[in-house]
């Protein structure tokens, strides 16, 4: 088991893409890798030599640098068994509790389709790191483009049962227009309140937001709440189920 050296990347509009360091190995990960360009500068700096790609999903903006990366490093790509035809260079296929060992440290693999079919998590329990791309997000969750609603929730309640003090490194800095929405949702939620205070100062000062505590996220983000009553409520739907009710904040979300 070990511990990772974690770098986080800002590519394009408002991606992050992440290097993995595995000190007792040497063994050098990209999660995610949207153009190859920025990953090499950063390794180059580091002189660090890329031995693994980690894909959540399909989408360009996540893939983008896999064929130049794997062509000049000759490293292995990782990612999701369901999908893997639509996963540029893909060696090694990975699906739901399945264990993947980086180096010397263990990601544990779930499947949490919803967003894309074949999507993916990478879970470094000893790190207390989870690589969740576009399912989970700060204070949000993906668009449901190829999934159920249902299969969203059954996701995110799979990620949401990893313990509080899991550190969030999803794929996009988008919290700030994710707390603006959360708070037309659950508008009596202290928590959710001081939180996007908080958000607020650090994009002001040009500061990132992620990752998140998965702690906080439980307690502020309402795609995680769906099955709190006063989530319920709040969209209308007091007696209605989770999957219900998550349908409905979402598409709220898709529509604001
Ligand atoms: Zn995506
Ligand atoms: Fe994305």
């Amino acid at each position: 088991m070990s511990v990772l050296e974690i770098v986080q990347i800002p590519t394009r509009r408002d991606n992050y893409v992440y290097l993995l360091r595995d000190a007792e190995t040497g063994s050098i990960g990209v999660v995610d890798p949207s153009d190859a360009q920025p990953v090499m500068e950063e390794l180059d700096r580091r002189s660090w030599q890329l031995t693994h790609i980690l894909n959540t999903h399909h989408h360009g903006d996540h893939t983008g640098g896999n064929v130049e990366l794997k062509e000049r490093y000759g490293c292995t790509i990782v990612g999701p068994r369901a999908d893997h035809a639509r996963i540029p260079g893909i060696d090694v296929q990975v699906g739901d509790s399945d264990r993947y060992a980086f180096g010397e440290a263990r990601a544990e693999v779930f499947d949490v389709p919803g967003h894309t079919h074949g999507h993916i998590a990478f879970w470094f329990a000893e790190s207390e790191a989870l690589f969740c791309g576009d399912t989970l997000f700060a204070l949000g969750c993906g668009r449901v483009f190829e999934g159920t609603f249902e299969q969203m929730w059954a996701s995110l309640t799979k990620l949401r049962a990893l313990p509080d003090t899991t550190r969030v490194y999803c794929a996009h800095e988008y919290t700030q227009a994710n707390a603006r929405f959360a708070l037309t949702v659950e508008t009596g939620n202290q928590a959710l309140k001081d939180r996007a205070a908080e958000v607020d100062a650090l994009r002001t000062a040009d500061k990132r937001t992620v990752p998140s505590l998965l702690g906080i996220e439980k307690a502020t983000n309402p795609f995680l709440r769906a099955d709190e009553p006063s989530v319920a409520r709040a969209v209308g739907l007091p007696n209605a189920g989770p999957v219900d009710v998550f349908a409905e904040v979402r598409e709220r979300k898709d529509n604001f």
